[in-house]
């Protein structure tokens, strides 16, 4: 059988013979030849380079930049969707600016209540009056004010 790389092989041959391996029953084997037979090309091609330019028969660099090119044109470059986004400083006075803030209630504190000494009544401690009894209310006082 001939291979498929061979240089004596016309271009047509070479789709007869794919006719033939697409109708083949062992189709993943066949792959798997085909694979082999792809790493025996790039070994021939590497080395028929190499062979060539270091005999001088051609230019090493340009070589490279057609064997680049061919390469971008079976496998293009996916174009990018758009420039990166530039870094951007954080806005140190909005940081500031923007932060929540405790919130300070506008309603004075509310005022501690006591229990008067003689009613038992929870009064503000504002509205009490201080007796040798203790506590007493303003109500309590004004009854019966004591000393
Ligand atoms: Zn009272």
């Amino acid at each position: 059988m001939s291979k498929f790389w061979s240089p004596m092989l016309p271009g047509e041959a070479a789709w007869d013979y794919i006719a033939r391996l697409q109708g083949r029953e062992n189709f993943e084997s066949e792959v798997a030849t085909l694979s082999d037979e792809v790493k025996v090309l790039q070994a021939l091609v590497s080395s028929l380079a190499q062979t060539m330019v270091g005999a001088g028969v051609v230019d090493g660099a340009k070589l490279g930049d057609n064997f680049q090119s061919a390469l971008e044109t079976i496998f293009p470059k996916p174009q990018p969707v758009g420039p990166p986004p530039a870094p951007t400083m954080p806005d140190i006075p909005a940081l500031y600016r923007d932060k929540q803030r405790p919130q300070i209630s506008s309603a004075p504190p509310s005022e501690p209540t006591v229990a008067c000494a003689r009613c038992s009544k929870q009064v503000l401690h504002s509205k009490t009056n201080i007796t040798g009894s203790g506590l007493f209310c303003d109500d309590c006082y004004a009854a019966s004010p004591m000393p």
